[in-house]
């Protein structure tokens, strides 16, 4: 299984890619995190992420695409992987295309603005293992701890509310775009399009998620 989760920031994409993850055996190749771990090694590609980050823009294509390429080019790729919060722009998606990169499916979790401003403003993490939790819908057994670990949780840089807003415009700007992209794709590739509605509680995304991934 070759999959892109597409959606908006907050949308889920996340917390449903950890369970398609264990379910399928593939890895999760999320460019969010992999910029995160950057930044807290402090390597020249973090720091120079790091500000455009915090704004809640786009981190350049050459940059985003060359990390995925080297992800790919690791062994646990090779039965498949699960492409999270990439590709993001129209140029990133043709990246794909010329490397040669099948996609099976592209799996699209649609949420209303309203909902992503509470989840992602709720959202807490674990910075070193990547947990997400939210502060109502997902609380950790003790408040603003990790469940494994009992460590701190924070907040995002770009989780607060004015940023978000931001990443909502940049959404719609640049990566909305990728829906009619794919759609487009799906009607002359082997490449299949599903979309689902990813309002509702985590278990009930997750049943149509799998029903997505396996009709
Ligand atoms: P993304 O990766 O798309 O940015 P996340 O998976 O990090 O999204 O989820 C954003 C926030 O919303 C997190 O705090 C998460 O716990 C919460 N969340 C995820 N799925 C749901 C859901 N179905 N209902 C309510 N909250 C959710
Ligand atoms: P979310 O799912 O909440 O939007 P991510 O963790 O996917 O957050 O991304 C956080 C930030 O990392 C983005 O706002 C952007 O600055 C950068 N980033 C992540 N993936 C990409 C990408 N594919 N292209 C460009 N920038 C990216």
């Amino acid at each position: 299984m070759r999959l892109i989760l597409l959606g908006p920031p907050g949308a889920g994409k996340g917390t449903q890619a950890r369970f398609i993850c264990q379910t399928c055996g593939i890895p999760q190749v999320s460019t969010g995190d992999m910029l995160r771990s950057a930044r807290a090694e402090g390597t020249p590609l973090g720091r120079m992420a790091e500000s455009i980050m915090a704004r809640g823009e786009l981190v350049s294509d050459e940059i985003v695409v060359g990390l995925v390429k080297e992800r790919l080019a690791q062994p646990d790729c090779e039965a498949g992987f699960l492409f999270d919060g990439f590709p993001r722009t129209i140029p990133q998606a043709e990246a794909v295309l010329e490397a040669g990169i099948e996609i099976d499916r592209v799996i699209e979790i649609q949420v209303d603005d309203d909902e992503v401003v509470r989840r992602i403003t709720g959202r807490r993490v674990h910075e070193q293992s990547g947990r997400v939790y939210h502060v109502l819908f997902n609380p950790p057994r003790v408040p603003d701890r990790d469940n494994e670990t009992g460590e701190p949780l924070t907040q995002r840089e770009d989780d607060r509310e004015e940023t978000v807003r931001d990443r909502l415009e940049v959404y719609r700007r640049q990566t909305q775009p990728l829906i009619r992209f794919y759609t487009e794709l799906s009607r002359r590739a082997p490449l299949e399009y599903r979309a689902v509605n990813g309002v509702g509680d985590v278990d009930a995304v997750m049943q149509d998620v799998l029903k997505a991934l396996g009709d």
